[in-house]
């Protein structure tokens, strides 16, 4: 068991895998579109089953040694209710906050007391964040990158005995 009380995950591209279906690969670019122009949230608003029937990725089993487990993702209104159903079937243990942009997840960040484990390539500092290394943010700097489990379990453990900084 770990204790999860000071670590915050996302959900997709941490712990679901949302893919274009048909295409087996992790996007190349966080833009990547269909072979008919659709984004990924395009192509998901139009069929909301992909959300129910996305798999788990690599790093599930670990978050499931999380006690508490706190998800902290950001999803469209129109999105929520299948989430919550794949949350159900898939990790019922957590304890998840919904949130509708990716900037809107630093709030838990603000006291420096958490730890924010995330694929999204966008931000402007990745202090207090540990980046899951994923093709489409291959070039975002973080100096915390991990791209198996084993590296962010080490990660965790030094997180929580404080030996993790942040020097940036
Ligand atoms: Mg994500």
């Amino acid at each position: 068991m770990i204790n999860g009380s000071r670590i915050f995950w996302d959900l997709d591209g941490v712990l679901r895998r949302l893919s274009f279906p048909n295409y087996p690969n992790w996007p190349d670019s966080w833009t990547q579109r269909d072979g008919s122009g659709n984004d990924i949230c395009e192509v998901i608003d139009k069929n909301l089953e992909i959300l129910l029937e996305s798999p788990e990725t690599e790093y599930i089993e670990l978050a499931r040694e999380c006690v508490p487990l706190h998800i902290v993702s950001s999803q469209p209104d129109n999105w929520r209710k299948h989430t919550s159903k794949w949350l159900d079937v898939h990790l019922p243990e957590a304890k998840v906050k919904y949130v509708s942009n990716a900037f809107q997840k630093l709030v838990y960040l603000e006291a420096k007391t958490r730890v924010l484990i995330e694929d999204y390539p966008l931000y402007p500092s990745y202090e207090n964040i540990i980046l899951i290394s994923r093709p489409y943010n291959r070039n975002t700097k973080a100096e915390h990158r991990v791209t198996y489990p084993d590296e962010l379990r080490d990660k965790i453990s030094q997180y929580i005995k404080g030996d993790l900084v942040w020097n940036q």
